[in-house]
Order: C-alpha cells, then structure tokens, then sequence
C-alpha cells in the first residue's frame, strides 16, 4: 500500500481486486478527495472518529463511481448467478446500487429496493414506502461504508423478513475490525459471498469523546458536510476515461 491523500499506508489495505487496478483505485480516491482531513467526526452509530471517508464525493461524479461500479459488476458476474432486488440504504449507497442496477438491466432485469435511514444516517429495519421485496426473490445487499455493520444487519434483517432469498453482499469499504466481523457471520449464516474494496484501519470512540470534551466543533455526517464534487474535465482524463 502507499499513502494516498490524508490516508497513510498503514490506515487501509485494499481488497483482491478483479477490473479495477490499485493505482487506479487510489487514483479514484484521491481525485475524488472523499478521504477528508483528520478531524471531529461523528460517525452513522453516534460515535466519534478523527477519521472520515465521503462516499458521497465519489458518487457525485458518475466517472468515479463507474470505475468501483465496475469493479463489482465484474465480481457479481462470475459470482452471482441471478438477482432480482439490489437492497441499498437510502444513503449514498443508493446511487451504487442504482448503478449496479442500471449496468444489469438487459440481462437481470434487476430493481433496486431502499431501506430507510434516520436523522443520523443510520439505517433502520423497514423499507421506504416506494420499494418493495417480494417472496423467494433473490436479493443483493449493497451498502457503501459499513462502520459498525450494524447497518448491514439492518440490511439482512429487511430481506428476511420479506422473505426474500439473500444471494450476496457488495459495498465500498469497511471501515472498523467491528464490521468486518459482521461481514463474516453474515456470509457464514447465509452462505453467500461478500465484496469490498477497501478495509480501513479506523478507530471509533463512544461519545462524549476526548475532542468532544476538549470542545472541538464535530462535524455531522448526516447533511453536515459540503464536499461538492462537479464534473472535472482532469479527473476524466486523469483516469483515462476519455
Ligand atoms: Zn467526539
């Protein structure tokens, strides 16, 4: 690994990777510019981190976000046989799985179904009110980050009790030792596969923290932050997309 910006090498380790080389991967990343600077965040599960990764500045650029899309399109392909519902939160992880979607539909005909989140971004055990999952169809869960994996619970939880047949599990990155656990068990309990990118070494910390009790502004995930990606003509040419 090599550091990229504001991400050290001992900070994350990328996954196997199939489309997608790690150059370009860290390309994406830091063009991207999702890594933000070491600070008071708090985190989906109400925690704290001095670390913070934007998903949303990578999806606010389709070029971005194809080349992850990809990555894991490609994966599915060898891996999954048929999907009917890709089951996303209604995060930034929405725009993935309608990209994922939108890349299968002719051959899958795929849909996406969204669950829930609340004021902190945390996602919740129901579905909105315009998805739905019907019985015995198969079901991709796919999120972006997963922090705690509790979210990923969520995720399983909505599937089951709709009775849906959970064929895989796709996202971004996870970022804590927490959620890597939950990834195994899900895949162990319902013998699929899963598919990251990208582990991160982060720490998070129950609040109040010690920067929350040394009065340091925290900065809120949840429509508190203002990373604007717009369509850059370097970023294109900078991964050859062009
Ligand atoms: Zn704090």
């Amino acid at each position: 690994m090599q550091d990229l910006v504001n991400l050290k090498q001992d900070e994350y380790s990328f996954r196997k990777l199939e489309n997608l080389s790690t150059e370009k991967l860290g390309k994406i990343i830091d063009l991207s510019g999702a890594v933000l600077p070491k600070g008071h965040y708090g985190l989906v599960n109400r925690d704290c981190s001095d670390s913070f990764f934007d998903f949303n500045a990578i999806t606010n650029d389709p070029h971005l976000l194809n080349g992850i899309t990809n990555e894991l399109i490609g994966w599915i392909r060898s891996n999954i046989e048929h999907i009917d519902v890709v089951l996303s939160p209604v995060t930034a992880g929405r725009i993935l799985a309608y990209d994922i979607v939108r890349e299968f539909n002719g051959d899958m005909k795929s849909r996406t179904a969204y669950a829930g989140v609340d004021e902190f971004g945390a996602v919740l055990n129901n579905l909105t009110m315009a998805s739905r999952i019907e019985t015995g169809e198969k079901v991709l869960l796919c999120t972006d980050i997963a922090t705690t994996g509790k979210g990923l619970r969520s995720l399983e939880k909505i599937a089951t009790d709709y009775k849906g047949n959970i064929v895989g599990l796709v996202g971004f990155a996870v970022r804590s030792e927490q959620a890597r656990e939950v990834e195994n068990k899900i895949v162990e309990e319902n013998n699929i596969l899963s598919k990251f990118l990208i582990d991160f070494f982060w720490n998070h910390f129950p609040r109040p923290c010690e920067m929350c009790a040394a009065d340091v502004p925290r900065v809120e995930p949840a429509g508190g932050l203002k990373v604007q990606t717009i369509f850059r003509k370097d970023i294109v040419e900078a991964l050859e997309l062009v």
